[in-house]
């Protein structure tokens, strides 16, 4: 920027570039660094800015939008939120349809952006015609002027991550990256940056985390998709009850699974411990990062980084209630409520 008034042209223009930042209390006394790179500092709040903006301008590069077209998606939340965001912002409809799963925070969220949502049952086959994906395919079937992302099976959404967020932590690592552990959804991040990544140094490990209740961690080992794996879980955004072509399952070295008790209380200790307000998938990417620690991944020269995709404020109603928590099931001797009780002045 020169002299003069000093502003961005809009909202996009901040997309990318999140920092990292050095974990210290959480993994005191782990061998090796272990740095988060912190998604929520997108103006969105989480990573799937960056495949929204990529995938909307490589379409306007191919002529495919004009104002006024639809953008369809189906969305746990967060990639519905960026579509909803730089739609708006660049004069498109948006519509989306949601898993029944996803927080009202984050319905209401969507919908603060003017989008229309569809919620849609959650414990449903992909196939059923209430999933979000056939409710998708359906409105734009319907929809004339209208172009379906179609995050799971749509390459640009891994070369958004292979074109930013991998070189990113090359730069921010200054090269000296050993490990990668990102939660896979679509896979477009983890994919992205690993094949960034081991294009640069073919040893760095790439480890995926997965949910108790997906098929991605016995697919990735056995080329198999196992129907008994599927079953419900908690955690949004994680996880997946088909095989995504988004996930490039050749770069990845290792899948390790998560609970949705474990991870909830590790995100809800990253927050206390770190100050970094963190989402679900975040507390899930440190468990895992515990739980290999325990195996013997790390040694002292080990640079980890942990992808964050996105931010605590949109789980208030989930895991940092403790009504909530209850409700699930998640305290018990190990894992209590939190200390710092209300006290309420009457
Ligand atoms: N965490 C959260 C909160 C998400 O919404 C997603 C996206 N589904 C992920 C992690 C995983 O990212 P990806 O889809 O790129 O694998």
């Amino acid at each position: 920027m020169t002299a003069g008034i000093q502003a961005y042209p809009n909202l996009l223009a901040l997309v990318g570039n999140t920092p990292l930042i050095r974990l210290n209390r959480i993994v005191e006394n782990f061998k090796g660094e272990y740095y988060a790179k912190w998604e929520a500092y997108n103006p969105g709040h989480s990573n799937k800015d960056r495949i929204a903006l990529h995938i909307i301008e490589e379409a306007e590069k191919k002529g495919l939008l004009k104002k006024g077209t639809t953008i369809i998606e189906t969305t746990s939340g967060n990639t519905g939120f960026s579509l909803a965001m730089v739609s708006m912002i660049k004069g498109y409809e948006c519509i989306l349809a949601v898993s029944s799963k996803s927080s009202e925070d984050k319905i209401s969220m969507l919908r603060s952006m003017g989008a229309k949502v569809y919620v849609c049952p959650a414990n449903v086959k992909a196939d059923d015609p209430r999933s979000y994906y056939q409710v998708a395919q359906r409105i734009h079937q319907e929809t004339s002027n209208s172009i379906y992302i179609n995050q799971y099976f749509n390459a640009l959404n891994t070369l958004a991550h292979y074109k930013s967020t991998g070189p990113e932590i090359w730069k921010q690592t200054n090269g000296e990256i050993t490990h990668l552990v990102a939660c896979s959804g679509t896979g477009g991040t983890i994919s992205g940056c690993a094949r960034y990544l081991k294009e640069q140094n073919p040893n760095i490990r790439i480890i995926g985390v997965d949910a108790y209740g997906s098929v991605l961690k016995k697919y990735h080992e056995t080329q198999e998709l196992d129907p008994k794996e599927i079953y419900p879980y908690r955690i949004e955004g994680l996880g997946k009850n088909l095989i995504p072509s988004a996930t490039d399952f050749d770069v990845i070295d290792h899948f390790e699974k998560v609970t949705d008790e474990d991870s909830a209380h590790t995100a809800r200790a990253v927050s206390k411990n770190e100050g970094i307000f963190v989402g679900y998938t975040c507390g899930a990417a440190v468990q895992a990062i515990k739980q290999l620690h325990a195996k013997g991944e790390f040694d002292a020269k080990s640079k980890v980084v942990a992808i964050f995709p996105d931010h605590g404020s949109r789980y208030i109603s989930k895991i940092y209630s403790d009504q909530w928590m209850k409700e699930q099931g998640f305290f018990d001797s190990d894992h209590v409520e939190a200390s710092n009780k209300v006290e309420y002045i009457r």
